[in-house]
């Protein structure tokens, strides 16, 4: 099946059976360490993870694959076959950033891996530390999760170059049939947003604002400019909220008329809101989000924004999540000018393990990860991003982890 890899002989493999996924004590998960900083803090992040693991009473055997440089070069492809195979095998992956060059060259390695093994959301949690700097006054009211679809919208890769055989034809095609005129010298984009989709990733958004007790969801979409496929996204997951959860869902109309603006136990409140309020709202009234939904890039663009709220991207963890699959890493991108510089912050690659921990139902442990980096944080100890802002021990990426291993064994 492989064709450079030799998967661990010890540890045992994540099954998913009815739905569910079946956790063993000492699973096998696939890591890459990525581009740039990911030198950097993905080996501090697996450090980090083997001790709480070991302090939990499990045992994570870790399989190394290849994607990026790395793979380039003992593959001649950053995206071997051997990395998706290893992921699709053993369900669950941890992953460091991968470059991605801008204008030419090859598609997004990040956004090739989420089309073909169909993690279809990108799950973003965003909550605050406390002892991290953040520009707003209140940062302890940031508590959402955001759940972007991933799968397509203008992220498809459906384009064409200005002048290509391809571009000319389209336009043509839509001049004659559709009577639609569009410059000669353009380059051409198509945005495609199906029902399909957009219900899978509202239904998931909506399971988990129901399995964790959260009080609404928000769907975010340009509807009032793109009716037919940002708008029919929020159409669509009002569509799911009422077939699909009638029981556990009322929409914010109701709320005002139904239950005179209070909301009754146990129902997730599902309200919707154009893009480019939301970036305010998140920030002039973050305490009243919690679960959000969004189409791809204008969720793209919303978890930077939202990260900076609570620290910025050396904070941000994420994931990516199918249907008994998922791959865990951090929002921010392989930052190259840092690369090997024991500099970059651990914290959001650290981060990510907590959440494939919760994903992997090892909630206490995950919960230790996060008190661990706060009191690291509230001792002083910071890596370089967070010691232009507040000042402290400045430390490098593995001294931090180390700090965080220490207080570990503390809590
Ligand atoms: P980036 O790599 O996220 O870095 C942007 C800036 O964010 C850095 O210069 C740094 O800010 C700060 N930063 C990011 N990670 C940090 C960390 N761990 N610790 C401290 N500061 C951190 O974004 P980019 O420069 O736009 O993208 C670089 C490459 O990464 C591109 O090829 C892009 O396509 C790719 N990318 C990959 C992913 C992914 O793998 N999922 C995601 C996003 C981008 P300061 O310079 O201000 O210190």
């Amino acid at each position: 099946m492989y064709q450079k890899l030799k998967p661990p002989q010890e540890g045992n493999k994540i099954e998913y059976r009815d739905g569910k996924l079946i956790v063993p004590d000492d699973p096998i998960i696939p890591f890459f360490k990525g581009d740039g900083i990911g030198i950097d803090v993905v080996p501090a992040a697996i450090k980090v993870l083997d001790k709480t693991a070991e302090i939990t009473g499990k045992n994570i055997v870790w399989f190394e694959i290849y994607a990026g440089e790395e793979a380039t070069k003992l593959y001649g492809n950053p995206l071997p076959e051997d990395t998706l195979n290893a992921i699709r095998e053993f369900r669950v992956a941890l992953k460091g950033p991968l470059t991605t060059p801008v204008g030419g060259g090859y598609r997004s390695l990040n956004v090739t891996i989420r089309q073909v093994l169909d993690l279809y959301a990108n799950v973003r949690p965003i909550y605050y530390i406390r002892g991290i700097p953040s520009p707003i006054k209140e940062p302890e009211k940031v508590n959402f999760v955001i759940f972007r679809e991933s799968t397509e919208d203008v992220y498809a890769g459906i384009e064409w170059q200005k002048g290509s055989r391809e571009a000319l034809r389209f336009i043509e095609l839509l001049e004659r049939e559709f009577g639609v005129k569009i410059r000669r010298d353009s380059g051409i984009g198509v945005k495609p947003i199906s029902e399909f989709a957009t219900k899978r990733l509202v239904r998931m958004a909506i399971r988990y604002a129901i399995e964790n007790n959260r009080k609404s969801v928000t769907l975010v979409h340009k509807g009032n400019i793109m009716k037919f496929t940002e708008g029919a996204f929020r159409d669509w997951g009002y569509e799911v909220a009422r077939e699909e959860f009638g029981d556990k869902c009322i929409t914010e109309d109701e709320l005002i008329t139904k239950y005179n603006g209070k909301q009754p136990e146990g129902k997730i409140v599902v309200k919707d809101r154009i893009a480019d309020n939301m970036f305010q709202q998140i920030i002039l009234r973050s305490e009243e989000y919690d679960v959000i939904a969004l189409p791809n890039l204008n969720g793209d663009y919303l978890s930077d924004a939202a990260a900076a709220l609570v620290g910025g991207l050396g904070i941000a963890p994420g994931s990516d999540i199918g249907d008994g699959i998922a791959v865990f890493e951090p929002v921010h991108g392989s930052a190259p000018k840092y690369a090997g510089q024991n500099k970059a912050n651990p914290v959001a690659e650290i981060l990510s393990g907590a959440l494939m921990f919760e994903y992997l139902g090892w909630r206490e442990a995950s919960k230790m990860i996060k008190k661990a980096i706060e009191l690291t944080i509230q001792q002083g100890f910071v890596t370089y991003d967070l010691h232009r802002q507040i000042g402290g021990k400045l430390v490098g990426t593995k001294e931090f982890a180390e700090k965080v291993i220490s207080n570990l064994e503390t809590i």
